[in-house]
């Protein structure tokens, strides 16, 4: 159990779980990409703990690259995406993996994703660690989901609460 700005959060989803379930999901991209050297582009912040994880399991040749956005506040969505920022790198007629860290109402992705297909990739495909089904509100493609859980805060593995929490190694969930 944590406690953040006077918000109690308890254990949710166990390290050991995790990283089990990450395991899982880069086997399945080794496969799908077997023939293909997909670039990573990670969602900064929360999603650079999964990104880390999940890189060291890809045995394929693959590039990592890094941007930020940000549409959050406090314990909900504010549903406005703010500029890509700090994407350094070409993503055209490459094979994008988009790796975020949470998906809610899917605001965030969508646009991202179709300011991302504006530059021209040869496919994009997404993978999150969490997905919010109950939440979602926009038609959006998920291809690799670490856990759908249920409409509730988390924070731990990267993810915040207002910047703060992120260094555990497990997930927590806003005490109800
Ligand atoms: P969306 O645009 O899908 O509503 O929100 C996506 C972003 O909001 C995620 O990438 C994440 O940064 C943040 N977010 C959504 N749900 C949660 C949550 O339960 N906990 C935390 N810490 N961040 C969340
Ligand atoms: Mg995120
Ligand atoms: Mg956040």
């Amino acid at each position: 159990m944590i406690t953040v700005n006077n918000k109690t959060f308890v254990p949710f989803i166990e390290a050991e779980a995790i990283q089990t379930r990450i395991q899982e999901l880069a086997e399945q991209i080794n496969q799908e990409y077997a023939d293909k050297k997909p670039l990573l582009v990670v969602v900064l912040n929360g999603a650079f703990l999964f990104a880390a994880d999940l890189m060291k399991h890809l045995t394929i040749p693959c590039e990592i690259t890094f941007l930020r956005v940000s549409s959050y506040q406090g314990t909900e969505s504010t549903g406005q995406l703010k500029q890509i920022l700090g994407l350094s790198q070409s993503v055209e007629g490459r094979d994008l993996i988009v790796v975020e860290d949470i998906v809610d109402t899917g605001r965030t992705l969508f646009d991202l994703c179709d300011q991302l297909q504006q530059q021209g990739p040869a496919s994009l495909t997404i993978a999150t660690l969490l997905f919010k089904p109950e939440a979602l509100q926009k038609p959006l493609d998920l291809h690799y989901v670490g856990f759908s859980i249920e409409n509730r805060f988390v924070l731990g593995y990267g993810l915040d609460y207002d910047g703060l929490g992120r260094n555990t190694p497990n997930i927590l969930v806003l005490e109800s």
